[in-house]
C-alpha cells in the first residue's frame, strides 16, 4: 500500500514538475487550455485555477493569488475607469473595508474613511453604524458599500443615512447579493424576501442563502434605493464591458453595480 501511495505521489510530482514541459510538447493542448484561462485585473494572475464555491451558481469565483471575487474584480475595473473619484482630496466612505480596496484607497489622493460596525478588522479606522452615520449631511464625495445592507437590521434607515451623508453630485456605489444573480433560490426574484420568523442561522441559510443574511434582495432593490432618494445613474456597468472582458476576468454578467447620485 505504501508503495502505491509513493508511486502516486511521485507521478503527481512528475506531472507538477514537468507541467510546462508537457504543455510545450503538446502544442494543441496548450492552445486548448488557453481558452479556459482567466485573468485577474487586480493582481494580474492568469490561469485556469480560479476557485469556485459549490453553493453559488457560477464556475469561477476566487482568484487564487489575491482572493478577489467577481464583484471585486468588476469594481476594480470600475475604479480604474473612473480614476477621478480617487483624486483631489475627495472624501470617501468605505464600509467593511476589503483588503484589495483598502490598499487602493489608502494610497490614493483622497480623505479616506474605512469604517465598520466593529473594529475587529484592523483596517477599520472608525466604528460606524450604517443606520446612524456620525457625519454631517452632504459630507462625502464617494460612498462605497458592498455586500453590507443584507446584514443590517433596518436597511431602509441605512439607505436613507447613505443618502443623507452623500454630497449632491457625489457617487454612491452600492452592491448587494440578489436572488437569481448571486444566489439561485426558489423564490420570486422580483420581490425581496424578508420574514421575521426566519430568525435562526438554519432558516436564514435556507431562505436567504447565507446564515448571517437578514433578507434576500430581489430585483426590487433598485426601487429601495430610489425610495431612499437616490438617483440611479446605472446598474449595468458589468454588462457593458462586453462578453470577452466578462469571460476573461471571470465576472458575473448580470451582477449590478448600483451607481447612484444625489
Ligand atoms: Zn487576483
Amino acid at each position: 500500500m505504501k508503495e502505491f501511495f509513493l508511486e502516486k505521489s511521485n507521478s503527481y510530482k512528475y506531472y507538477k514538475d514537468n507541467y510546462e514541459k508537457l504543455l510545450e510538447e503538446n502544442n494543441g493542448l496548450k492552445e486548448k487550455l488557453k481558452e479556459f484561462e482567466k485573468e485577474c485585473p487586480v493582481c494580474g494572475h492568469i490561469g485556469t485555477d480560479f476557485r469556485s464555491w459549490p453553493q453559488i451558481i457560477h464556475r469561477e469565483v476566487e482568484c487564487p493569488e489575491c482572493l478577489s471575487h467577481e464583484r471585486h474584480r468588476a469594481l476594480w475595473l470600475y475604479f480604474k475607469r473612473n480614476t477621478h473619484l480617487l483624486k483631489n482630496g475627495n472624501k470617501l466612505l468605505h464600509f467593511a473595508p476589503e483588503p484589495i480596496f483598502y490598499d487602493l484607497f489608502k494610497d490614493s489622493d483622497i480623505e479616506y474613511h474605512p469604517v465598520d460596525i466593529s473594529d475587529e478588522n484592523f483596517r477599520v479606522r472608525e466604528v460606524v453604524d450604517i443606520q446612524d452615520i456620525p457625519y454631517e449631511d452632504n459630507y462625502f464625495d464617494v460612498i462605497y458599500c458592498s455586500h453590507v445592507l443584507e446584514h443590517v437590521k433596518d436597511d431602509k434607515k441605512a439607505m436613507s443615512e447613505l443618502y443623507r451623508v452623500l454630497k449632491p453630485g457625489g457617487i454612491a456605489l452600492v452592491l448587494v447579493p440578489i436572488n437569481g444573480i448571486s444566489f439561485e433560490m426558489p423564490f420570486d426574484e422580483a420581490v425581496t424576501l424578508e420574514n421575521e420568523e426566519y430568525n435562526t442561522p438554519e432558516l436564514r441559510e435556507k431562505y436567504y442563502g447565507q446564515d448571517d443574511h437578514l433578507r434576500l434582495y430581489g430585483t426590487d432593490f433598485k426601487d429601495k434605493l430610489t425610495d431612499a432618494g437616490f438617483k440611479l445613474l446605472s446598474d449595468d456597468f458589468i454588462k457593458k464591458l462586453g462578453y470577452e472582458t466578462i469571460e476573461r476576468y471571470a465576472l458575473i454578467r448580470n451582477e449590478n453595480i448600483f451607481e447612484c447620485t444625489k
